[in-house]
């Protein structure tokens, strides 16, 4: 029998090590700790975001505008990092509407999308000005009493549920019966309702899905959604001047995942930049991304509080859980649960390694950060770090599960 090797994690580079440690927006991680005044806390690279912007305007054409949608990861300091960074925020909530404006993002070039948008959230969005990607005909009605109310007309797109799926995608938004968007077949009606309440059309919206490795299928979907969006033009009240193709961009969480190949999306993109150029003059391109931002510059830190054997298996119970890192967890929409990346952060020049599972302090079997991983034997008092974890971290998590304290977040 052929020992197959067992699939591993793509290798992370992006963090450098010294004597031991592993080094977070330049801190070794025990001193980072020391600053941040407890454990567990989230630390997010400033510099590594602003590498990731760069490495995309590289890769991507000019002509093709970068949004950041912020649900991501919401802390307002990355928020505002960001909004200096890209070209507009993508908001889903009155919420997050609020942190885009603090942060100073451009009303202009913020979006508004979600499903259910109470009329209460329209009508501020409505007052500071932002782009509203209308989901649903009631929307329609509702925009014209604010328009009327406030003087100002909306401003709107069409988020469209494109009649195709983004293939490969972790989590599919979009295609069949869905609760985004409006039906293709639908927006032409839809379109003529906007015309006739004088709400301000400005363009489409399709996405797709999120967390895609594959890159000919994101291509694909681009195609389509730009072919898509050509067909509706027709119908609209007014010429396209944006058209959001989505985003999807994944990053490699899980053993046997590799980096996502920038190459051929820049060159689709320049392809559909040329047409659209050409068959949509003045309509500016978007592409929208969340995790793809800020998910590898993120690490979650976590000190081992306790190491127990049961039945010759070795526990690192730790201070942090899924009440502050659901996804690393593999409760947050995986189907079958895989291990993020981990290291001990304060031994990363060890040599020597045991079979490991790092659990929470949770009275649940679910509070589980690593199965059964290999790692440098670890004591209390260590620091457990895990991996590409500055997107859906600390806001997509149930804090107050089990009454343990909240996490911190910095920005370093
Ligand atoms: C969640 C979401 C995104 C971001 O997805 P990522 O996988 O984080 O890039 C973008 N657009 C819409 C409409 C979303 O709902």
């Amino acid at each position: 029998m052929s020992a197959r090797p067992l699939p591993a994690h793509a290798p992370l580079t992006q963090f450098r090590v010294a004597d031991g440690q592993l080094l977070i927006g330049g801190l070794p991680l025990e001193r980072l700790a020391a600053r941040v005044g407890q454990t567990p806390f989230y630390a997010y690279d400033r510099a590594l975001i602003v590498s990731r912007v760069g490495e995309l305007r590289a890769a991507l054409p000019p002509a093709v505008k970068l949004h950041y949608a912020m649900k991501a990861n919401p802390m307002p300091a990355v928020v505002g990092l960001l909004a200096g960074l890209v070209d507009g925020v993508d908001v889903a909530s009155a919420g997050e509407l609020k942190i885009a404006l603090d942060a100073g993002a451009d009303p202009h070039e913020i979006s508004f999308a979600g499903p259910g948008k109470r009329a209460g959230e329209l009508r501020q969005a409505v007052a500071a000005g932002v782009l509203i990607n209308l989901e649903s005909f009631r929307e329609v009605g509702v925009l014209a009493a604010v328009s009327a109310e406030l003087g100002v007309a909306a401003r709107v797109a069409v988020r469209v549920n494109p009649d195709f799926e983004l293939k490969g995608s972790g989590m599919k938004m979009g295609g069949g019966p869905k609760q985004f968007g409006v039906d293709a077949e639908a927006v032409p009606q839809l379109l003529a309702e906007i015309g006739a309440a004088g709400l301000q059309f400005e363009g489409f919206h399709l996405f797709a899905g999120s967390q895609n490795l594959k890159a000919e299928a994101i291509c694909e979907a681009q195609q389509k959604s730009w072919a898509l969006a050509r067909r509706l033009a027709d119908h609209a009240p007014a010429p396209v001047r944006f058209l959001n193709l989505g985003g999807g961009f994944g990053i490699p969480y899980f053993p046997g995942e590799q980096r996502l190949d920038l190459t051929p999306i820049g060159a689709n993109l320049a392809e559909l930049a040329a047409c659209a150029a050409v068959e949509m003059p003045g309509a500016e391109l978007v592409i929208e991304l969340g995790r793809y931002f800020v998910g590898e510059a993120g690490v979650y830190v976590t000190r081992v509080i306790d190491r127990k054997l049961s039945r010759g298996q070795v526990f690192l119970v730790v201070d942090g859980g899924l009440h502050h890192h659901l996804s690393a967890s593999g409760n947050f929409g995986q189907v079958l649960r895989k291990n993020y990346p981990v290291a001990i952060g304060n031994r990363m020049a060890a040599t020597d390694t045991e079979t490991a599972s790092v659990v929470g302090p949770l009275c649940t079997p679910l509070d589980l950060l690593a199965e059964r991983m290999e790692l440098p034997p670890a004591r209390p008092g260590d620091l457990v770090v895990i991996f590409q974890s500055g997107a859906y971290g600390a806001s997509a998590s149930p804090q107050a599960f089990l009454g343990h304290p909240a996490v911190v977040e910095v920005l370093v």
